[in-house]
């Protein structure tokens, strides 16, 4: 298990909308925007590949 496999988690600020990576969130839970404390965890879209039928 590799850190780097890790699907990179996102937080998706409320008060703006922007959306951070975690790995930004340098200092905490923190819009580095607006600088608002309040973000909401963001599942970036799995690409799968898969075949149509
Ligand atoms: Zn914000």
């Amino acid at each position: 298990m590799s850190e780097e496999e890790k699907p990179s988690l996102m937080y998706q600020c409320l008060k703006c909308g922007a959306t951070v990576r975690s790995s930004e969130l340098e200092l905490g839970i923190r819009c580095p925007y607006c600088r608002y404390r309040v973000l909401r965890k963001v599942r970036p879209p799995i690409v799968k590949h898969v075949k149509a039928r």
